[in-house]
This record gives C-alpha cells, sequence and structure tokens, in this order.
C-alpha cells in the first residue's frame, strides 16, 4: 500500500545545500520532507575546505554551532590562510586576516565531508523536518497543485505531495533533469579528484590551505589542504574541456606531479596513501542560469553554484539553501509558486547576493590561463607587503577582489604605484 504525506516542501538531498534549506525552514517553522539517497555518515569527494561564507550561515542559524566546531580539534582544523604557489613554483602566502587576535577565532576551518555533512545531518531533526534516508525517487510529477514525489525506501512506498521542491541532489541532481532541461557548459564544467594522505612534510605552522597553479593544469590547480589528525587532502580539479581537448588523464597527471614536481615530490617521500583516490564533478557558477521556476528551486551544486576560481561550493550551497527558504517562506504566505514570483524571492536576491562575487571569479578563471601574469602578480606580492595585504582583503571585500579584473591593477603593480 502506498503511504500518502502532504507537505509544504520536499527537498531532495541533505547535503550542505539541503541541510542548510532544512535548518532555515524549521527557523521559520515551516514543515517539510527531506528525501535522501544516502545513508549518514556518507562521504562526499570534496577538498574539505569550509570558508567565511559556511561559517556565517552556521552562525546566522545558530550562533553555538560555530563554537561546536572549534572546540573539536579532532574533527576540524582550524585555517588562517592560503598559499598560492605560481606557475613558475613562487609561493605567496596570504592570510585571511593579517590583524588577527589570538583570541579570534579562525575565519574558515577543514573538515572530512564524512564528518561535516554528518554535523550538519544531526542538526535537522525538528517538529518540522520529517527525513527519509535510504529513499529512492521512482517519479516526480509536475501538476497544477504543485509536485508529487513517490518514492521507495525499504518495502514501503510513499507518495509526498507539496506546493513546492527544492533540488539539493547536487552534479547531476533529477529535479533540475525533470524541471529544467538545461545540460552542463562544458566551459562551466571541471573534474577534480581527491585523496587522502599521511605524513606529508612541509604544511604551514597555521594550516594555510595550498593552492599550486601547476602549468599543465591551468587554470586548473594541484591542493595540498591540512586536516585534523595529521591528515592531508591532496586533490586536482581540472576543466573538463581542458581534459577533453588535451585527453589528459587526471589520475596520472596528479600521481605525476606528487613524483616529479620539484615543489611537491620532496614532500611526499615518506607520505602514505590511506585512501583510494575518487572523482567527482564541479558544476561551476560561469553564468546566471535559472535556479527557479514553476513549483521548484534549485540550490547548491544542482544550481551550478560553484566558485569558478576557488572551486568553492560548500559555502554557496549552505548559503543559496537559507535564501532558497527566506523565498519560500514568502512563496507560502502569499500562495505564489510561480516562476515569476520565484525569479523575484529567489533567483533575483541570490545573484543580487553573490553574482558579483561569481562574476570575478569567471573572469580571474579565465586570467589564470595566463601563466607570466600569475608569476607576475605573486612575485611583486612577495617584494611589497601593501601589495600582499590587498591581496588578502580580497578575501572578504569583493569591491577589492574586481579590481583584479582591471588591467589599472596590473599597470599600478608595474610600475610600483
Ligand atoms: C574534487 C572536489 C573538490 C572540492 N573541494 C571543495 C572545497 O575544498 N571546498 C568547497 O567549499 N567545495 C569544494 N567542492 C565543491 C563541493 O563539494 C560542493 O559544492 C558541495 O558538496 C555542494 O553541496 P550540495 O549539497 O549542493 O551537493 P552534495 O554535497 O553533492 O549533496 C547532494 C546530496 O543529494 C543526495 N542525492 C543525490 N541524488 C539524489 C536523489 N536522486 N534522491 C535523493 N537524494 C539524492 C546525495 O546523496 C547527497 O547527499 C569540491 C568538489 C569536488 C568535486
Amino acid at each position: 500500500m502506498v503511504k500518502t504525506i502532504d507537505t509544504k516542501v520536499i527537498i531532495v538531498g541533505a547535503g550542505p545545500a539541503g541541510a542548510g534549506t532544512s535548518i532555515y525552514l524549521t527557523l521559520a517553522g515551516i514543515p517539510h520532507v527531506i528525501i535522501e539517497k544516502a545513508t549518514f555518515p556518507r562521504d562526499k569527494v570534496c577538498g574539505d575546505a569550509c570558508s567565511g561564507k559556511t561559517a556565517f550561515v552556521l552562525r546566522k542559524a545558530n550562533p553555538a554551532w560555530l563554537q561546536e566546531v572549534f572546540q573539536q580539534p579532532d574533527k576540524f582544523m582550524p585555517s588562517h590562510g592560503i598559499v598560492f604557489v605560481a606557475p613558475n613554483g613562487k609561493p605567496l602566502h596570504i592570510a585571511y586576516n593579517p590583524n588577527r587576535k589570538p583570541e579570534d577565532l579562525a575565519p574558515g576551518f577543514t573538515t572530512p565531508r564524512m564528518v561535516f555533512d554528518n554535523f550538519l545531518f544531526e542538526k535537522l531533526p525538528s517538529p518540522y523536518a520529517t527525513i527519509y534516508q535510504d529513499a529512492h525517487i521512482k517519479d516526480i510529477k509536475h501538476h497544477d497543485k504543485g509536485v508529487t514525489v513517490t518514492f521507495t525506501k525499504g518495502n514501503e512506498t510513499y507518495e509526498v505531495n507539496a506546493p513546492l521542491i527544492v533540488g539539493a541532489d547536487g552534479d547531476k541532481g533529477i529535479v533540475r533533469k525533470t524541471f529544467l532541461n538545461i545540460g552542463e557548459s562544458p566551459k562551466a564544467y571541471a573534474v577534480g579528484l581527491r585523496v587522502y594522505y599521511t605524513g606529508v612534510t612541509g604544511l604551514h605552522k597555521e594550516n594555510f590551505i595550498e593552492l599550486h597553479f601547476l602549468p599543465e593544469m591551468l587554470p586548473g590547480y594541484f591542493w595540498i589542504f591540512p586536516m585534523p589528525n595529521g591528515v592531508v587532502n591532496v586533490g586536482v580539479g581540472i576543466l573538463s574541456e581542458r581534459i577533453r581537448d588535451k585527453k589528459i588523464n587526471l589520475r596520472e597527471q596528479m600521481l605525476h606531479a606528487i613524483k616529479t614536481n620539484p615543489n611537491i615530490s620532496q614532500r611526499f617521500a615518506n607520505a602514505t596513501l590511506v585512501d583510494k583516490i575518487q572523482g567527482w564533478g564541479l558544476p561551476m557558477g560561469m553564468e546566471q542560469l535559472p535556479v527557479s521556476g514553476d513549483n521548484f528551486l534549485l540550490v547548491g551544486d544542482a544550481a551550478s553554484l560553484i566558485d569558478p576560481f576557488s572551486g568553492e561550493g560548500i559555502g554557496n550551497a549552505l548559503y543559496s539553501g537559507m535564501l532558497a527558504a527566506y523565498a519560500i517562506e514568502k512563496s507560502l504566505t502569499e500562495q505564489q509558486h510561480s516562476r515569476a514570483f520565484l525569479k523575484q524571492a529567489y533567483d533575483d536576491v541570490l545573484y543580487k547576493r553573490i553574482g558579483d562575487e561569481l562574476k570575478i571569479s569567471a573572469t580571474l578563471q579565465r586570467l589564470c590561463r595566463y601563466p607570466w601574469l600569475f608569476n607576475f602578480v605573486v612575485n611583486k606580492a612577495n617584494k611589497s607587503k601593501s601589495l600582499s595585504d590587498t591581496i588578502s582583503c580580497m578575501f572578504t571585500d569583493m569591491d577589492l577582489r574586481d579590481k583584479l579584473r582591471k588591467p589599472s591593477f596590473y599597470l599600478k603593480i608595474l610600475f610600483n604605484r
């Protein structure tokens, strides 16, 4: 027998985007059903680096959660900065907050997604959230009253009805496919590999994450991210267009860099691989695509919101979940679930908040194709404290980051102004 459930919102997927949506729907007192195909704790291939935006959404939902994060050093490692290694091998160390006082919390942290996503998942139970894990969607129907999703869990079949559905089902999500049949553009799609090691040497004493812009990977990069318990997350991310055009074997390219790159190989001399190499796609926000329509909203990777320069998507997944919940609250109050209403309430607000940032990052990604430009900026910044301070501020100040897009920025560096 089919069990029927009527609710206000159906969320498909309980990763950061789905969790963010659910947390903020609960804060607004809106009943919802979450359908998740995996069983938590579950892994997700990722660099495992969480930025200030992740911290912001957590703090806004419940300030105690961020404290909880920093009280568990065996699970979450505070991160204070970033090392950019230019194509010529020269590093540039950038502290997120150069004027940090010892008592200040770190702006970001690293944590295995197995841990972080489960941390978020454990925050979901509430009188408003009904959660089905290990649940398998069989059908999604769009009709004049909203949406009906049929799924199975064990031997049971469920039919859930709601006026609104949220696609938080990540890269290759089925909600996006059902409602918005837009394929991925190869220019906006990258592929990444991740592997865990122990015994990697030469890490920064304040756990700076490292991005190595190796010439053969541009505009992508090789990364080394320190994690709790002496583990290091290592990986590569490269545009799928480049992989196809240059017939790159990503796995071989990553292992080749570890074995032979003069800046990297010695640091792995006594390192041990503690996991298998795994890959996943990165749908990036290179252009502003629709993220809602009649009776549906898309969040996180399902909405292609990964930063095209840094590859960061957890922060935008949580942030878009929060904004989607705000839009849903308006949509339910006014009983308006149309494409026009949701576009104003969600797409326009989302792109007003993060659209510029994505555009700037898309341009930076394009500039990264020019190794000489990268080498030039890093060389100059290593000689000029004011330039390295400017780059440091670019992490929090979008107007400053926008300067990187303009030729005048490079001319000023050239003439030391
Ligand atoms: C190699 C790599 C490195 C990365 N490094 C970083 C990094 O260091 N920092 C960073 O911020 N971002 C990074 N990202 C991006 C980041 O992983 C994603 O942006 C983030 O996971 C998006 O969260 P999400 O909730 O949208 O999707 P996901 O985390 O993919 O969650 C989607 C959820 O939906 C569920 N689901 C899928 N299909 C269905 C279905 N049909 N029915 C029910 N449930 C379903 C899945 O089981 C999953 O739990 C990286 C990505 C890759 C591939």
